[in-house]
């Protein structure tokens, strides 16, 4: 079931129609479904539950660290995978106990391995030989072992997107799996640790199952080669990246048939199977609610300018990404326009000579599939304020995020004095 449909000629979310939340919220203006977050988190629970033993399943806060998204995720039983101090905070806040918060990403400082020493999160995902050494030492000053897991660089293609591909040997991702063994041996005898598996993650929006299975499959052998080595091997995480539709009627492998691979491929293993997805839980969950300011003549096609901009939806700017536009109230006739923003940069366009619903100013139009790395990657790029977020259950919503105004920002700024 969508739960963004066209109803009675207006597109609503859920039993709300999308103009009642611009008229209370203003535009432009992230909307949310609770239906849609819980249908795809239960789907995706019910698709690793193939694997027959036990899963964690964590969502990446990254893709929506909403704190009310957090708080829908929590009660579905997900844990967290986050990639800073703050997605640490920010998942207890929304719920997310801490011995379910897996703590991923590249560059953890020395004060983040110790906030999340202190909180008592879940597992280490260690980037690098240096930082279980430092991860140990902290956690033995404190009287600690810290339960860890090595990330592997598999060298994988994922098939994906250059800037959202991680586990391919040039990536900066991991640690090269061929010198996973030898960093293993090292790291395991360190007091301040309990390193009891390994994890990977090769990229987002991944549209075929291959690569992850290929990847995957060089991870049971690792895990082979390590118990081999005398290590007791107990977890293992496999990140997230299943990817999603951006387009209508575009087909992506369901969590169906990812946990039958999973179940196929890991047969054996024995150990805990972790799970990351971000994308796959909220991308189609939300939408952007955007207003038509001008229709603008153009050389070849006319410009659709609307009031949601590449500070509010970076992913089109950032890399290329596809989304569906479409009109709250469509007529039913079409014209080919390029959509884009009101940011001074070239690069503000959401899209171009496509065809889309006829619409003129005044119209309200969504951005598809925008819940996921939507509002988490909003700035205030030419000052503009911070786009508000509002969800949306059955015939109710509320914002849970407001809109941040310029003003605000600047209470936070100071012209020093010697500049009179
Ligand atoms: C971003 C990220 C994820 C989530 O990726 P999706 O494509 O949104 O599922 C999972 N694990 C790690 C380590 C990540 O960096």
């Amino acid at each position: 079931m969508n739960h963004f449909e066209v109803i009675g000629g207006e597109l609503h979310a859920e039993q709300v129609p999308l103009s009642a939340i611009a008229e209370a919220v203003g535009t432009p203006v992230y909307v949310y479904s609770t239906a849609a977050l819980q249908q795809r988190a239960r789907a995706y629970k019910a698709g690793v539950a193939k694997v027959g033993g036990r899963t964690h399943v964590a969502f990446a806060v990254k893709a929506n660290p909403n704190l009310a998204v957090l708080r829908v995720l929590a009660n579905e039983g997900f844990g967290a995978d986050v990639v800073s101090g703050g997605e640490m905070t920010r998942a207890m806040a929304g719920g997310i106990a801490a011995r379910d918060i897996v703590f991923s990403g590249v560059g953890k400082t020395r004060a983040e391995l110790a906030q999340g020493l202190e909180a008592g999160i879940g597992q280490f995902n260690l980037e690098l030989e240096e930082e279980g050494v430092v991860l140990a030492e902290i956690a033995a000053a404190k009287g600690l072992r810290a339960p860890a897991v090595l990330r592997v660089n598999p060298d994988v293609d994922a098939g994906t997107h250059d800037k959202i591909s991680t586990g391919k040997a040039e990536n900066k991702f991991g640690l090269p799996i061929d010198q996973a063994p030898a960093i293993f041996d090292r790291l395991a005898p360190l007091e301040g640790l309990n390193l009891r598996g390994v994890a990977v993650h090769i990229g987002s929006q991944l549209s075929s199952l291959a690569p992850l299975e290929a990847a995957f499959e060089r991870i049971g052998r690792l895990v082979a080669e390590l118990r081999a080595n005398g290590h007791v091997i107990t977890h293992v995480d496999l990140g997230g990246g299943l990817g999603v539709p951006y387009r209508k009627g575009e087909v992506m492998p369901s969590p169906e048939a990812f946990g039958e691979m999973v179940a196929r491929v890991t047969q054996g293993w024995d150990v805990e199977l972790q799970f990351e997805p971000g994308r796959a839980i909220a991308a189609n969950a939300g939408v952007l609610v955007t207003e038509v300011l001008w229709v603008k003549p153009g050389v070849t096609n006319p410009w659709v300018i609307v009031d949601a901009a590449m500070n509010d939806l970076a992913r089109v700017a950032l890399y290329d990404a596809h989304h569906d536009f479409s009109a709250v109230k469509p007529s039913g006739e079409t014209f080919v326009a390029n959509v884009a923003g009101p940011v001074c940069e070239s690069s503000d366009v959401f899209a171009k000579g496509r065809e889309i619903d006829l619409v003129k100013a005044g119209d309200l139009a969504v951005l598809h599939s925008a819940g996921a790395y939507g509002a988490t990657m909003a700035s205030m790029y030419n000052s503009r304020p911070l786009v508000p977020e509002v969800l949306v259950s059955g015939d109710r919503f509320e914002v849970v995020a407001r809109r941040v105004s310029a003003e605000a920002i600047m209470g936070e700024e100071q012209v020093p004095d010697w500049l009179g």
